[in-house]
């Protein structure tokens, strides 16, 4: 049996790897081979494509290197091939005679098209494993037998009805890439190739470095995560997003590892943590059956929502100069590291939404530009929760103040001094609302409103009560 294991961004490790050790299974004892693929594919490689998404770009990457490495430790090779995976595909499948091809299957829709055109052209079967997330999507329903649109029964029915497997151990070896698999393996492309400059501040992609980040945060703060998974101005979270993204781990490697290290030493940090994965598993199973909330709001009454074009408005908020400092700060985060904090995630998108009116598809597609976590499914349950029409979302009434927001999860100000350096010298009690410090506490601190910072572009109060009242007209 000759099997033809294909990798595709949502994947790229070698331990837990179901489809890798499905075609290991079927090479043992040197009767049968395994290929395992990459294909560049010019949606995502082409470099207008990548220069739009450059921390993910850079982050996959490198992770794609440190696959093929570990693959050629294991007695391997990843065979890397530019162009459409649509073609490349059923073509190398068939040039290798390859019984067949296996690979993770894709929740996003765009990958879940991409397979349906690559199985017409294969003469062989594809085999999908359905790792990506910890169940198969589709697999829990209600009582009715509809998918879940609230979080609490859906996270229930996760409890009563799975397990979460242990991890697969990764292979110990690899048979070697068959001799007559001659075509030319492309070189993974540089940064530089790309048009996309090198930024030291995104965190480092591959499989090793994605281990060592869920080691080191185990030892570290994860034992408090409950008490402290929502302070910006600390650094308590796993930072796993992107992992999890690019499958350097895989969500039941995470699982586990927790669950070992948190059951008698956190209890409650372990019962927050695995909720936010399974919010991570709510966020794909809901895209996966509704795949049209990538283009539309999931309540229907939001559907034509009297959005505002106020470009003034988009552009202080994308670029750090709407003069809230926390929603400042997230934005300045962003653009500089290609990570937010969670809290700042939903005050930065209630603020867009709420506050400018302006649409959260805009919002959405910013963010899933610069994040490196940048997901389908996550960012859009992010977005359409934060605006109040998503599946289990926010109430609409409900309305983040910034100022309040940050002096609960920033209470010295720390997030908003390293982000917003014109803050530095406030003192804790002015930095979210510089404008209420005395005159002579703003020319200590070295601030001058309207000049060296901006003075809010809308105020708390009017912005809300805009909100509410378009949103009662509109909403009934
Ligand atoms: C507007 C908005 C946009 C978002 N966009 C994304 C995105 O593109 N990709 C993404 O992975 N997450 C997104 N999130 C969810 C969340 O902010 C990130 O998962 C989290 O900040 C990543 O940091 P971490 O790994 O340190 O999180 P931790 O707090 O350590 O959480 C652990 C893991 O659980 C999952 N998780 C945690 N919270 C959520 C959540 N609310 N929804 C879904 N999964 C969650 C993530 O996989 C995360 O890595 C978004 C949230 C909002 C409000």
């Amino acid at each position: 049996m000759r099997t033809l294991v294909w990798f595709r961004g949502k994947d790229l490790r070698v331990a837990d790897h179901a489809p890798l050790r499905a075609a290991l299974d079927t090479a043992k004892n040197g009767r049968g081979s395994l290929i395992p693929l990459f294909v560049l594919d010019d949606y995502f490689f082409a470099p207008e494509a990548a220069r739009r998404i450059p921390f993910r770009m850079q982050f996959l990457v490198e992770s794609l290197r440190s696959l093929a490495a570990n693959l050629e430790h294991l007695g391997s090779r990843l065979v890397v091939v530019g162009g459409s995976s649509v073609e490349e595909v059923p073509r190398l499948a068939k040039l290798w005679g390859v019984d067949r091809v296996v690979a993770q299957s894709w929740v996003a829709p765009v990958g879940r098209a991409r397979d349906r055109l690559v199985m017409q052209g294969l003469e062989v079967p594809l085999e999908l494993h359905d790792t990506e997330t910890l169940c198969r999507p589709g697999r829990l329903r209600t009582g009715a037998g509809d998918p879940f649109s609230v979080f609490t029964p859906f996270a229930r029915a996760f409890a009563r009805d799975i397990e979460v497997d242990a991890p697969i151990p990764a292979p110990r070896s690899l048979p070697p890439l068959p001799a007559d698999v001659r075509t030319r393996s492309t070189a993974i492309p540089t940064l530089e190739s790309l048009g996309i400059t090198h930024n030291p501040r995104v965190q480092p992609g591959g499989e090793r470095n994605a281990r060592e980040r869920l080691k080191r945060w185990l030892a570290g703060d994860a034992k408090d995560y409950d008490e402290l998974r929502n302070r910006m101005d600390l650094d308590g979270t796993s930072r796993l997003g992107a992992d999890l993204k690019f499958g350097t781990l895989s969500p039941r490697t995470v699982w586990n590892a927790v669950d070992r290290r948190l059951r008698e030493l956190s209890p409650d940090a372990l019962r927050v943590y695995q909720s936010e994965l399974l919010w991570r598993e709510f966020a794909h199973h809901s895209l996966f059956d509704r795949p049209s909330l990538l283009r539309t709001p999931f309540r229907e009454n939001w559907r034509k929502f009297p959005w505002l074009h106020d470009e003034g408005g988009w552009s202080a908020w994308v670029e750090g100069r709407t003069g809230y400092p926390i929603v400042d700060a997230s934005a300045r985060q962003l653009l500089a590291t290609g990570f937010v904090h969670n809290r700042a995630r939903m005050i930065s998108a209630s603020f867009l939404t709420k506050h400018l009116l302006i649409d959260f598809r805009r919002g959405e597609s910013h963010y899933f530009d610069w994040l490196t976590d940048g997901d389908w499914a996550s960012n859009d349950m992010g977005w359409q929760w934060s605006a109040g029409c998503g599946c289990d979302a926010q109430p609409w009434f409900r309305i983040f103040n910034p100022v309040t927001q940050g002096e609960k999860f920033d209470p010295e100000g720390e997030y908003v001094r390293t982000w917003v350096p014109e803050l530095a010298r406030m003192p804790a009690k002015y930095i979210h609302s510089p404008w209420d410090a005395p005159p002579d506490v703003l020319a200590t601190a070295g601030v001058r409103l309207g000049t060296n910072y901006p003075r809010p572009i809308v105020l708390h109060e009017t912005a809300r009560q805009r909100f509410l009242a378009t949103a009662k007209r509109h909403l009934g």
